[in-house]
């Protein structure tokens, strides 16, 4: 069949289009919901389209109207299980009564949103394996601490700078444009109302900004539950440290440790391969179900506010990007885009930099040329610190909500969103929705309300998707000009690109 003799690349992007295509043809319909119930101890359900009035009745009734399925379903939920067996919901005058839950229909593209599940999980499960054996070999073929440092203080360097230049991009932007300002009122009220139960559970989440705690915590107290809970920078740490310890042991002990982890490593790349045979297919269903469920009508109400985040991203990847490497590296541009395309739709359909962290580490070492030795200590650190689209994106949504809020903020406010950004993104982990948690901490700083996230979360899930290709974008370019700046940069090679 020709869609088999199709690149892989092209595949995906092909699955990628096709995906967003069913979801918009199958998506989740905003005038229906089903109702739940038990009548006569039978336990029944029924659909409900097309309501024009829908009221629970209680001491306090609450009345919803035609559009307003999400607010009819959090109201329900906010009911506890003794309220709901008192309520009574009316709707256009047939009468529920004992009812158990109130939900949306699902569709077929979110009936398929396992098998994207699947393909996630199976690249996560090799990012762990993958990062310590190669780390634990590549700090014992570098040998030699010295230059170990050397190349750890660059790499964080300039991922901090890359970081801070992100955040001025979106702060530049988002003061030209004025996405805040261009809101009308009656959207902003609507969108509060909307989302202000999902933005209230996201802020109650605890997150630690101590940046002591945070150094404390990159020693594992132990190096086997840093890999169950999947601290990245934990196993980074004691993979570095264990394989430089290796360099000092006696060379018949030392060998058979480093050929045991060698072959681990191969083995989860040869693994990599397998599971991106399934790619095209896991890319389709995760696609069919984010827009199948969300949807871009609420790309139309946030049109401003995602414009700006979309412009930002792309100017700081291509251009910032870009110039870095123009300047920094022989690489050509258009080489390392063409590299790089593969790791950039996996983390735009998976949200998730740790998940794409396989696939990047095989495009920069297989594509682009860069030694395994870079790649296993640059990558995965970068996949943990440096969100350059999540900080930009954080920058952006700062100013978005202080503007709706008709908060003017001055530039000492700005540079303080650039610090907090900087800080923020460095401590959002790799998985889908961080971002908006760690967001929380920048607004804090400046006195932004905090409940303005409901204002944004509703595109969150797409913003992610495309901030997503920024922060891995940033870790292979930065992984590029370490490799040039240390001679370890070979020929690129795209004929498997
Ligand atoms: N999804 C992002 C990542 O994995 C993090 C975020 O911004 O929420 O890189």
């Amino acid at each position: 069949m020709k869609f088999f003799k199709m690149k892989l690349h092209n595949q995906i992007v092909l699955a990628l289009i096709l995906g967003a295509v069913f979801g918009a043809i199958f998506h989740i319909d905003k005038n229906l919901v089903e109702i739940s119930f038990v009548e006569n101890e039978v336990k029944k359900s029924e659909q409900i389209q097309n309501w024009n009035s829908f009221t629970f009745i209680s001491d306090k009734p609450a009345v919803f109207s035609s559009n307003d399925q999400l607010l009819i379903i959090q109201k329900f939920k906010s009911f506890s299980s003794e309220e709901r067996k008192q309520i009574k919901i009316n709707v256009d005058e047939r009468i529920f009564e004992n009812v158990k839950s109130i939900e949306k229909v699902k569709t077929i593209a979110i009936y398929i949103k396992p098998i994207g599940d699947i393909f996630i999980r199976l690249l996560t499960m090799i990012a762990i394996p993958l990062v310590l054996a190669s780390l634990i070999v590549g700090a014992a073929s570098l040998g030699d601490i010295k230059r170990l440092a050397r190349i750890g203080g660059k790499t964080i360097s300039i991922y901090i700078v890359t970081t801070a230049f992100a955040i001025t991009v979106g702060l530049v932007l988002a003061n030209l444009i004025q996405p805040g300002t261009r809101m009308p009122q009656e959207t902003k009220n609507e969108l509060l109302a909307t989302y202000q139960t999902d933005a209230s559970k996201r802020i109650q989440t605890e997150v630690d900004v101590d940046v002591m705690t945070q150094i404390v915590n990159l020693v594992p107290r132990n190096p086997i539950k840093a890999m169950a809970d999947a601290e990245m920078l934990q196993i980074v740490f004691f993979a570095v440290l264990a394989g430089v310890a290796l360099t000092f042991v006696r060379k018949d002990k030392q060998q058979p440790v480093v050929n045991f982890f060698e072959g681990l490593s191969d083995t989860m790349i040869k693994l990599v391969d397998l599971i991106m045979k399934i790619a095209p297919y896991g890319v389709f269903a995760l696609i069919a179900a984010t827009v199948g469920e969300f949807g871009f009508e609420i790309l139309q109400t946030l049109i401003w506010y995602s414009l700006t985040v979309i412009l930002g991203l792309f100017i700081h990847t291509v251009f910032v990007y870009g110039g870095m490497l123009k300047l920094f590296s022989k690489m050509k541009v258009r080489t390392f885009f063409k590299g790089m395309r593969r790791a950039q739709t996996i983390a735009f359909s998976t949200s998730s930099s740790a998940a794409t962290l396989p696939v990047n580490m095989e495009c920069c070492e297989e594509n682009l040329g860069v030694s395994k030795g870079i790649t296993s200590f640059t990558l995965p650190l970068g996949a943990t610190i440096n969100m350059d689209g999540t900080a930009l994106y954080q920058g952006v949504a700062a100013v978005f909500i202080a503007q709706v809020y008709g908060m003017d903020l001055g530039i000492i406010e700005q540079l303080m969103i650039v610090l907090t950004a900087v800080l923020a993104s460095i401590g959002t982990a790799p998985v889908p929705g961080v971002g908006i948690i760690m967001l929380i901490i920048v607004l804090k700083a400046v006195h932004v309300p905090e409940e303005g996230i409901a204002l944004i979360l509703g595109v969150d899930r797409i913003l992610d998707m495309c901030r997503t290709i920024t922060n891995i974008t940033g870790d292979a370019a930065v992984s590029v000009v370490i490799a040039q700046s240390e001679g370890e940069l070979r020929k690129p090679n795209l004929s498997e690109a």
